[in-house]
């Protein structure tokens, strides 16, 4: 029972995964040697669109949206067509200037997509792979931020080389932390922070900006270091209880960052609501245990892994997880190990 648990919540956050890549990818591969100017300017009239709405997996583009915005079109420097906001677009160019001012020069690799787009690339997924796995992989047409024509992600130009691909990109930290300091001077957020996978639905996305057109706002935002969705009060998170008790061995940060962990796996377990989280202790984890977690994969060889405790109840959609329908579970065990990169992994989990 477990084992089939376990395997059917792995394969969703596979899918979850690459849902992601395919909901917010940055996937240009062409290369072509285009200037960036604003080509055309749709003439649709423009009754205001609320630069603050949030499009999230659960939040749908307001309706009329995609009639009310106003739109630029440009050629971007690997020649593909790019479509922005108008108002997003003026600010974007002024923070790619402030940014050139200190040597650090961005292009957009993609911001609108509509949601006939989003639909064609579903029906493709559909007639592909089938309707249920298109369903888990492709961002529904509607739920994108990307309709909005507000949110844009960006790709470096460094010595001259155009940098498009996620992998790549995320080998400049210190240039996304430059750009990340200067978003809100212009009325961007950042928006799929690193550890907060439960609260957006996406992973870390250093790239992804949103426009919100109001740099007070935007300044409070990047500077509580909180997502959209905090700010705007929609996520004011699960009412857990969370005990971090004492350690000699971690710090609270490291458990935080522990519990956070564990927080992005159970949510997406489908009708199941968090209780509570409490640190087993610093005794919870034998040298046998230790010895244990390892041989569940002969590639590791962990030297510390923390133990914690959940309090959770199901109630009456438990969707594909094997768990009884309206049950309180106690004690259920968590295990997670520090690895290399000094970051926790789930090891193991259950009764
Ligand atoms: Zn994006």
């Amino acid at each position: 029972m477990k084992k089939s648990f376990y395997v059917s919540i792995i394969l969703c956050l596979c899918l979850i995964t690459a849902a992601f890549t395919v909901g917010c990818g940055n996937d240009s591969t062409s290369k072509a040697d285009t200037s960036t100017e604003a080509a055309t300017v749709d003439d649709a009239k423009t009754d205001g669109i609320d630069y603050m709405a949030l499009v999230n997996k659960t939040h749908a583009l307001p309706e009329d949206w995609e009639k009310n915005i106003e739109t630029i079109k440009f050629t971007n420097t690997v020649g593909d067509d790019v479509e922005v906001e108008k108002k997003a677009y003026d600010a974007y160019l002024e923070l790619k200037a402030a940014l050139e001012a200190e040597g650090v020069t961005v292009d957009l690799d993609s911001a609108r997509r509509s949601v006939a787009d989003q639909q064609r690339i579903m029906d493709e997924f559909t007639k592909e792979k089938g309707a249920d796995y298109a369903a888990k992989t492709v961002a529904k047409p509607g739920y994108s931020e990307h309709h909005t024509g507000l949110a844009l992600d960006l790709y470096l130009i460094v010595d001259g080389k155009d940098i498009t691909e996620n992998e790549d990109m995320e080998q400049y930290p210190e240039i996304w932390e430059k750009i990340h300091a200067k978003l809100a001077d212009y009325g961007f957020i950042l928006r799929y922070l690193e550890g907060r996978e439960h609260i957006t639905g996406y992973g870390y996305e250093p790239w992804h900006i949103r426009y919100i057109d109001n740099i007070d706002v935007a300044k409070e935002i990047m500077s509580k270091d909180i997502t959209f969705e905090e700010y705007l009060g929609t996520y004011s998170g699960p009412q857990v209880t969370v005990d971090y008790g004492t350690s000699e061995l971690y710090t609270k940060e490291e458990l935080e960052a522990a519990v956070i962990q564990i927080k992005c796996k159970f949510a997406f377990w489908d009708g199941c609501e968090l209780n509570s989280i409490r640190y087993a202790g610093d005794d919870a984890v034998s040298e046998k245990k230790l010895a244990e977690l390892n041989k569940k994969d002969p590639k590791t060889n962990y030297s510390r892994a923390a133990k914690f405790l959940m309090d959770f109840h199901t109630g009456e959609n438990k969707g594909e997880t094997t768990f009884e329908t309206n049950h309180e579970y106690k004690d259920y065990q968590w295990y997670l190990a520090v690895n290399d990169e000094g970051g926790w992994d789930i090891v193991d989990f259950g009764y």
